[in-house]
């Protein structure tokens, strides 16, 4: 059960996260992107926007010293904390998270951990929520492992760079728009939900940050007979997003489809020749594999 616990030295300002990394003479390591946050407000807004309660299990990605961890403690039934740098281990397990008994610090590098296991083993395999504020370095491949390994999700919430939040939720016709928009569109409903400014990490990074939030569908939004076909088109028309399908499509001999083929399937959508990628909405991209497919 989610607790209160009035006595706990929240370390969601410069001074008590100083004094901690002080203590344990910790430096920064810029290779795991280390920013941690030194805002109360601001994480308690995140967990707020996560809409965490009392019955969540949460997954939280990189704790740092604990900052979020704390206020997720106190707000869901149990949390469990995946750090890569073991020289974090002590601090969370002796001194910043030793108060609660609702957390786990699994020491392991998330892209390895078997997270569907983990929800299924500690969850009974209902959904989990996640919520971090992410390692810059490796933002792409964790969302995406999350949402391709089949891990039971109800939402993730997460700090990333602004420029990588805004990607996520546009549509055609914008410079931002490309694969990974479509792959996060297929699988979850995003929102941009907060802006923060650099002076709330320390230390501070020199990107603008948002979070935001992605609900998971029960279903995707399009029905495509094909999902491992149309996120390869995707990748190929993005990958070359100035060329007409034609030739990104077609020029990718792993995708084995001819210029007679596309040009059927484009034909059978009411899509021109020469459209590129990069017009094309999610329900399109779909109907274009279901068409080369029929
Ligand atoms: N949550 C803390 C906070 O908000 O103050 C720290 C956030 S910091 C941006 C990212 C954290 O992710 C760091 O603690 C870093 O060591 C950890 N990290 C980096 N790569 C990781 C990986 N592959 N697996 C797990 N944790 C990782």
């Amino acid at each position: 059960m989610a607790q209160r616990f009035e006595n706990v030295k929240h370390l969601g300002n410069p001074t008590n996260t100083i004094e901690v990394l002080q203590k344990y003479g910790f430096s920064f390591q810029k290779k795991y992107g280390q920013n941690f946050l030194i805002d109360e407000n601001i994480v308690r807004k995140i967990v707020r926007e996560a809409g965490v309660t009392a019955d969540d299990f949460v997954l939280e990605i990189g704790p740092g010293i604990g900052t979020m961890t704390q206020i997720l403690c106190e707000e869901a039934r149990e949390v469990v904390a995946v750090e890569i740098d073991k020289k974090l281990i002590p601090i969370l397990e002796n001194d910043t998270l030793k108060f609660y008994d609702n957390v786990t610090v699994i020491n392991e590098d998330v892209l390895k951990l078997d997270i569907a296991k983990l929800a299924e083993e500690r969850n009974s395999g209902r959904p989990i929520k996640v919520v971090a504020n992410l390692p810059y370095y490796i933002t792409t491949p964790i969302i995406m492992g999350l949402f391709e390994s089949g891990v039971p999700l109800s939402s993730v919430t997460v700090m990333v760079q602004k420029e990588v939040a805004d990607r996520m939720q546009v549509g055609p016709g914008t410079k931002d728009y490309g694969a990974l928009s479509l792959a996060v569109q297929y699988y979850a409903k995003p929102q941009v939900v907060l802006t923060v400014p650099a002076s709330c990490f320390m230390p501070r990074p020199n990107v603008d940050s948002a979070v935001i939030r992605l609900s998971r569908y029960e279903k995707p939004p399009v029905q495509v007979c094909d999902e491992k076909l149309m996120f390869g088109i995707i990748r190929a028309s993005f990958n070359q997003r100035r060329k007409t399908m034609t030739n990104s499509v077609c020029g990718c001999t792993e995708l084995g489809i001819s210029k007679e083929q596309l040009a059927a399937a484009l034909e059978k959508c009411g899509l021109p020749t020469a459209v590129r990628g990069e017009a094309l909405t999610l329900e399109q991209f779909a109907e274009l594999v279901n068409a080369l497919k029929s």
